[in-house]
């Protein structure tokens, strides 16, 4: 097959010997291959992203059943959670990167490409990728990969909601390189505000550190800040000290609003004896050189001269994402919709895991729906006791999110139904009015939450949708599959089932925040070493463990390094 780039003028060479056959692109002008992958009837999995997601999917995926192609703009993967230790220098940034080929060579076979996907097309089955390598001196870099099934793992970018000045004068906190400019630009102010020749005004507006979002990250930059400030660089630069001010600038009533109240609280507090300022119900209206615009509902706007800002206000979606949502019918969408297999709605083998995606809400209360429609076929209105607990265990076993609820509050208020007038239980024959029973679940809806953007939800379902791609040729070879869900045909896997950890928020001085599953509080200074001991035993490799522990010894002997490289 011969094909022309119109853009570029390339002719791409395709060799496919039947389907999923040998393939190469060749650039004719250079006769030059620019990418090859052979194969021998093996299906193309393509997979974008080497965050959590896409990290945990190739490290579980079995890559000698599929022909393994990736695609990430950066060859590495990122232990984002140790991003802000990296923004004061209490771990070096790279200790908490792994090469993606190190993680990947045990599972042989994997091809990776260092690009950019900047376009998916879903009719043709191809994903256009751009490298981002030097100046492409070989062209302009783009190349094309045919898939069979694409894994969209591609995360998030920071959201400004379009604040004026933001893009050019604030700092985010998304990759290891932020981390590097935040921690250069933290000792640059200090050097700036020691120059001779400057007014005391001057000198305190260049130690202003200002966080936009009071969210688990901008809360634990400030107190990673704080404790460089107080415990190193107070010693380095004495007369300084008492001049620098952090402040925590936020939109809602309180920090760490995802949190229980009492971690709330007790961060406010702490926040408060350390000296750094919570300002809340404050919302930046526009970022410039000098100064930041917030405005206050008491106080109206005002200005506040900064010497370094850090913008940590939640995540927007990827242009490659809102182009791809266009196409399939998601453009009012925020992230990419799927089914609770993974499956991005209306596209054949296309998976979206992580960040940039997750499961419909409205899809989920249309198929609880529809679980009823199917299951009042042909009977008017009523349904027998047995068969009302058989929709209700579909729905849980479809949809996990809602199963405790039913299991629950909801429950109690239907079994009460399920007695006659004297008290006593009803045979498992008696016929329900089907709109009573539907009554009884009227607040499923508002249990079916979003997914929480964390590393915790995009790993489990790298690793979730891998075990499906490893059964999945097992599975055609038995149609029947392992699992029927009454409704709908039957499914070969299970849904994604999230199962929550727990959560910590570290808050400075050696004490730590930790909201455990089951509501289980603890903070303070055993929660820290908790805090130590989770985060070196997830790290991907014993390598980067080892890095990270060493890092954190090398902090309690000689402190933190304050050189600006
Ligand atoms: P990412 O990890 O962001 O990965 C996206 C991947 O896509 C990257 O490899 C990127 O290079 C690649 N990519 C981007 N654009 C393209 C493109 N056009 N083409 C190809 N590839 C592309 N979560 C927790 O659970 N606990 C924590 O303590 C925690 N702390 C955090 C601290 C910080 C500072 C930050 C920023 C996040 C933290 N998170 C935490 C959230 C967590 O990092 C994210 O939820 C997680 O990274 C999402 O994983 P992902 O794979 O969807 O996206």
């Amino acid at each position: 097959a011969l094909n022309r780039s119109p853009a570029f003028s390339k002719l791409i060479v395709v060799f496919a010997v039947s389907s999923g056959g040998i393939v190469a692109y060749a650039d004719a002008k250079s006769d030059h291959v620019a990418e090859s992958s052979q194969v021998s009837g093996k299906k193309k999995l393509v997979v974008l992203g080497t965050g959590w997601a896409g990290m945990s999917f190739l490290k579980n995926v079995d890559a000698s059943l599929y022909d393994v192609q990736v695609v990430s703009p950066r060859n590495y993967f990122a232990f984002t959670p140790l991003l802000p230790s990296v923004t004061c220098g209490t771990v070096e940034p790279r200790s908490i990167v792994e090469p993606i080929r190190n993680i990947v060579k045990k599972n042989g076979g994997v091809k990776f490409w260092e690009a950019e996907c900047f376009n998916v097309d879903p009719v043709k089955k191809k994903v256009h990728c751009r490298s981002n390598i030097g100046t492409n001196r070989d062209g302009n870099g783009e190349f094309t990969v045919d898939y069979d099934y694409l894994v969209i793992a591609l995360g998030a970018k920071p959201n400004t909601f379009n604040t004026p000045g933001v893009v050019e004068h604030c700092h985010f906190l998304k990759e290891v390189e932020d981390a590097q400019k935040i921690r250069r630009s933290v000792m640059n102010c200090f050097e700036k505000a020691c120059l001779p020749n400057l007014s005391e005004e001057e000198r305190r507006k260049n130690l202003h550190f200002v966080i936009v979002g009071g969210g688990p990250t901008g809360v634990e930059f400030a107190a990673e800040l704080h404790d460089f400030v107080t415990k190193d660089l107070a010693k380095l630069y004495p007369t300084l000290k008492d001049l620098v001010r952090i402040s925590v600038v936020e939109a809602g009533e309180h920090i760490l609003t995802m949190f229980d109240k009492r971690i709330t609280k007790f961060a406010e507090e702490k926040f408060q004896r350390d000296g750094i300022e919570v300002k809340t119900n404050f919302r930046v209206v526009k970022v410039t050189d000098k100064a930041i615009t917030m405005t206050n509902a008491a106080t109206g706007e005002i200005n506040v001269p900064y010497g370094m800002a850090v913008w940590s206000t939640g995540i927007g979606t990827r242009p490659v994402i809102l182009d791809f949502m266009k196409q399939v019918g998601q453009a009012n969408r925020r992230v990419l919709a799927t089914d609770e297999w993974l499956r991005v709605c209306n596209c054949d083998g296309i998976y979206a895991l992580g960040d940039c995606a997750t499961i419909s809400q409205r899809k989920v209360m249309e198929d609880i729906s529809e679980i009823f429609r199917v299951a009042d076929v042909d009977r008017s209105g009523t349904l027998t006791l047995k068969e009302i607990k058989d929709v209700l265990d579909d729905i849980c076993e479809r949809y996990p999110q809602v199963e405790l609820y039913l299991k629950s509050k909801q429950m109690k208020n239907f079994v009460d139904l399920l007695r006659d007038s004297e008290g006593n239980p009803l045979k498992e024959s008696k016929e329900l009015d089907i709109e009573e029973f539907k009554k009884a679940l009227v607040h499923v809806d508002s249990q079916v939450k979003m997914l929480p953007a964390t590393a915790q939800v995009a790993a489990q379902q790298g690793n979730y949708l891998a075990q499906c791609f490893n059964k999945m040729k097992i599975c055609e070879e038995y149609p029947e599959g392992p699992l029927r869900i009454r409704g709908s045909g039957r499914h070969r896997f299970r849904p994604f089932r999230y199962k929550h950890l727990g959560q910590f928020a570290p808050l400075g001085g050696e004490q730590t925040a930790a909201q455990l599953p089951g509501d289980w509080i603890s903070i303070g200074h055993s929660t820290q070493w908790l805090w130590y001991s989770i985060y070196a035993s997830k790290q991907v490799s014993w390598r980067t463990r080892l890095l990270v522990i060493g890092d954190w010894t090398r902090r309690f002997i000689f402190g933190r390094d304050s050189s600006c490289i």
